[in-house]
């Protein structure tokens, strides 16, 4: 083996690579972290508990966020990743059990690994009588009984929830008598549609505790993000107090924020216009240059595949220098088992591996110390994932280095360009609709069958709830009776959280038969067309058939040298508006409309250089969609006097970098989003821009937008401004999944246009 010896630190590496790649360096402070003293009703039994795991003191957020919910005050903390927020309903949950024999608490994660979790903490602080229990899917039936009638701690999920325990209420009714707390773990996971439902099965369980005389505090912990009290109460209806100053300690890192060059297209085949180096070969430079400098490093990638690249151009290059080397990298894929993880950690610890390329499943399940830096191979969609993944780097004290290469795509181009969305305030929210009318008559029909509503319930609900229930009784779905509205199918109302009432199309391999998962039908056109690449966990599969009467999609394993994206013509109307500002030649609207989108077909493009390799035709149905959305319009002379040439390019170009843009003030990924722009659009009569959510009903994206418009646009106009190129490219005005073949396009008009817009709208 090759011995290494230069070790130098990881900051010093940074001044060895390319600088005028370096768009920004942010120097992150040690954090010494601040403890204050027990709060004065913390009985000494936990004190001691606490102090047993080696808790001294709780830290100054920590302690608030206890405050809170011990008054009684619902209260929400939103802090960074390990900051220790478990002890935020830790606390006065098991004081509540400490001091009444009786009391009881429910705890929901998104995940069952992370209530498995939970409740190895909860066990491990040994309070007697809470006798904790996780209760979900996996619970043997003789345990559940057992569970209902002594747990004092129970420990679930929103599905076995909505599924279980709500429909089942009256087994639980001497658990529900004495409910005092509930708590809300990771609640940023709900959001969208999801998190839409989530809202209400969180109503239903109030109103179940409600029948059996309680109004339980509500404990939410959530990643940081812009507004947490907001989104915590679009989540619970309730009033939330918010914790967001974290005061737990951290290491030093420097960050430094990386745009790969522009080099000519042909370099790498495709058609003339300029793109970026791709971001896994920036990530394999960066890798092979750490090694080389013995700096022990992890390479963020999306996809497995990515991953495997970046493992397998690092090596190259590095047996290339000096032979051999490249043995000191290796790719990570999930699913290793466990010893091979040991391993793994093992090789790395000793420095016989110094770098790794990951899909994020290493955020799971691999315990690493020692890394010195962390390349993060394009903006992992949240801040949260952001700096759980920078947090990977960093060992005894020593300044760790992560860097964030962007990817050719406006949001990252924006974000490292413009490092204050990083590391200022957060402005991306978590948003859900409770009010969509496809969640909330689905959840009112379950409420019906659990208990008829009443007239009392309905404030619970939101103010649509009134109407929706009109058209369930016309439908013949729910009966009205004097004394409230009744359930009148046969068994339970059938309810898909993670849908909108259409069946969901099953992904099965078809040699195994095994369900691979599910897509929602809104996004089964795109994503799993017949010739579609469909990436599971990392692992890539080629649909060959998608059935939509069965709705079944049945593939198989294979990793073509492309990916494939579908592309679609969309039409839009205006079927009302909500909200609207008068901004003289602009208007800014929110309202519904109704989209009529079909796919035709599909492009193959070269994973790495993005060159396309041909267009296949697909012959699909069109769809029809009701859902929100945000628009503004422009006056002709507007547009005019701002010397907007290109009209219909300006436009399209602005929409693009819009949705873009929007993950940057609402967490969305490009499935969540559509949008249409038009020169002269029949119902506004006008140019206008249109970004819809992509859901029926909507989910809450459109609408954070309207409200945020200003910021949203800001940031688009920006983006676009910023960008080096010249006529457009994929970091800016470009799309991957254009309807139209990203024609027509014009990038210096765009920002004409959005100039009139933000000069117009008030701020
Ligand atoms: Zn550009
Ligand atoms: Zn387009």
């Amino acid at each position: 083996m090759h011995a290494v010896t230069t070790v130098a630190e990881p900051a010093e590496l940074l001044r060895r690579l390319r600088p005028d790649s370096v768009t920004h360096i942010e120097r992150v402070p040690t954090r010494a972290g601040e403890t204050v003293p027990w709060p004065a009703w913390v009985p000494p039994r936990l004190r001691e508990a606490f102090a047993a795991r080696g808790v001294t003191e709780p830290w100054r957020h920590q302690a608030e966020a206890a405050n809170h919910a011990h008054a009684g005050r619902h209260v929400v903390v939103a802090t960074g990743t390990a900051s220790g927020k478990s002890m935020a309903y830790q606390l006065p949950a098991l004081t509540a059990m400490l001091e009444d024999p009786r009391a009881t608490a429910i705890y929901l994660a998104p995940t069952k690994a992370l209530a498995a979790d939970q409740l190895r903490a909860v066990a491990a602080l040994d309070i007697d009588g809470v006798r904790p229990a996780c209760y979900d899917g996996d619970t043997p039936r003789e345990e559940r009984e057992w569970i209902r009638q002594h747990s004092r701690f129970v420990l679930t999920n929103p599905d076995m929830l909505h599924h279980g325990i709500l429909p089942g209420h009256a087994s639980w009714q001497t658990f529900l008598r004495r409910l005092r707390f509930v708590v809300v773990d990771e609640c940023h996971t709900y959001r969208g549609v999801f998190g839409s439902h989530v809202a209400h099965v969180l109503r239903r369980l109030r109103r179940a505790a409600g029948r059996y005389g309680r109004t339980p505090v509500f404990v939410l912990a959530s990643a940081t993000s812009g507004d947490p009290a907001t989104s915590a109460k679009r989540l619970t209806g309730l009033v939330v107090e918010a914790v967001t100053e974290d005061a737990s300690p951290r290491g030093g890192v420097t960050f430094a924020l990386w745009e790969p060059p522009l080099v000519h297209s042909y370099e790498e085949g495709g058609d003339a216009a300029p793109v970026r180096r791709s971001a896994l070969r920036e990530s394999a430079d960066l890798l092979a240059d750490a090694v080389t400098n013995g700096v022990r490093t992890l390479a963020f990638v999306r996809s497995r595949r990515g991953a495997e690249a970046v493992a397998t151009m690092a090596r190259r290059s590095l047996d290339e220098a000096v032979p051999g080397l490249g043995a000191r990298v290796a790719a990570y894929r999930g699913g290793y088992l466990r010893e091979e993880r040991r391993e793994l950690e093992a090789a790395l610890h000793s420095g016989e591996l110094l770098g790794l390329a990951s899909t994020n499943a290493l955020e799971l399940g691999v315990d690493l110390v020692g890394l010195d830096a962390v390349v993060i191979c394009g903006w992992p969609g949240t801040r949260a994932s952001l700096w759980q993944q920078a947090g990977r780097a960093g060992r005894n004290g020593h300044e760790a280095l992560a860097v964030l290469v962007a990817r050719d795509d406006p949001l990252d181009t924006y974000l490292v360009h413009h490092p204050e969305a990083l590391f200022g305030r957060p402005v991306e929210a978590t948003v859900l609709d409770p009010s969509n009318p496809y969640v909330l008559a689905p959840q009112l029909c379950s409420a019906a069958y659990e208990a008829p509503l009443t007239r009392a319930d309905l404030p619970l609900f939101g103010p649509d709830a009134a109407a929706v229930l009109d058209e369930l009784v016309a439908d013949g779905i729910l009966r009205r009776r004097p004394s409230g509205w009744y359930w009148t199918g046969e068994g339970r109302p059938e309810v898909d959280l993670r849908g909108t009432g259409g069946v969901p199309v099953c992904v099965v391999e078809a040699a195994t038969g095994r369900l691979l998962g599910t897509v929602d039908p809104a996004s089964s056109h795109f994503m799993v067309h017949s010739g579609a690449v469909y990436l599971h966990q990392g692992e890539s599969y080629v649909v060959d058939t998608l059935d939509l009467d069965d709705a079944v999609a049945l593939v198989h394993r294979e990793e073509p040298e492309w990916s494939t994206h579908a592309r679609d013509v969309t039409s839009l109307s205006v079927a009302s508006v909500r909200s609207y500002v008068d901004a003289g030649p602009v208007g800014l609207f929110f309202g519904d409309v109704d989209v009529t989108s079909q796919v035709v077909s599909y492009q193959r493009r070269r994973i790495g250089s993005g060159e396309v390799l041909g267009t296949w035709p697909l012959d699909l149905p069109t769809r029809e969609l009701r859902t929100t959305a945000v628009w503004f319009t422009l006056s002709p002379q507007s547009l005019e006097a701002a010397g907007v040439e290109d009209v219909p390019g300006g436009l399209h170009a602005a929409e693009h970098a819009a949705i873009g843009l929007l993950p940057l003030v609402a967490t969305c990924d490009r499935w969540d989003i559509g949008g249409i722009s038009t020169a002269a659009h029949p119902d506004t009569g006008a140019p206008t821009v249109f970004v819809y959510d992509g859901h029926p009903g909507g989910a809450g994206f459109a609408e954070r937008a309207y409200k945020i418009a200003v910021s949203w646009l800001q940031a688009t106009r920006d983006a676009i401004d910023g960008c080096a190129c010249e006529t457009g490219c994929p970091s800016c005005v470009q799309s991957p999944k254009c309807g139209n073949g990203n024609n027509p396009l014009s990038k210096p008009d765009a920002v004409r246009v959005l100039d009139v817009v933000l000069t117009s709208l008030p701020r």
